[in-house]
């Protein structure tokens, strides 16, 4: 079964992107918890980081956090700075079993997270 995130890259589900390549997507969270929060998502579906383990897993971290930042920069976040945030499992608060990074900027961030 395809994973909500799976369904916006597929354009099944609307989402207001903001950067889209062949192997990761960009969209803003439709329920935003800060001034910019958006998603960062491989369009492969692996449920979250411990489930990226070997040189493919390594390499689609590396890509996904590369991409992050990219985003990041191109949202105007780096003079400010930001958060990245992957939620994992329950106790991580995950709600969505498809990786991703939260990208989380435009005002400071509180230490440590709830
Ligand atoms: P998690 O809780 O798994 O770390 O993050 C999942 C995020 O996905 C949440 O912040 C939630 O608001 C967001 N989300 C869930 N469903 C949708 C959707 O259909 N569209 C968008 N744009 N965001 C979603």
């Amino acid at each position: 079964m395809s994973s909500i995130f799976t369904k916006i890259i597929r354009g099944e589900i609307p989402a207001k992107v903001v950067k889209r390549q062949d192997d990761m997507i960009a969209f803003h969270d439709v329920n935003p918890q800060a001034p910019v929060h958006v998603l960062v998502v491989p369009v492969q579906e692996v449920a979250a980081v411990r489930d990226c383990a070997g040189p493919e897993g390594q390499a689609l971290l590396g890509r996904l956090m590369q991409f992050a930042a990219q985003v990041a920069t191109e949202l105007g976040l780096d003079a400010d700075g930001y958060r990245l945030v992957t939620n994992t499992g329950r106790y991580g608060g995950q709600s969505v079993f498809h990786l991703h990074v939260h990208i989380m900027g435009g005002r400071p961030m509180g230490w440590p997270p709830g």
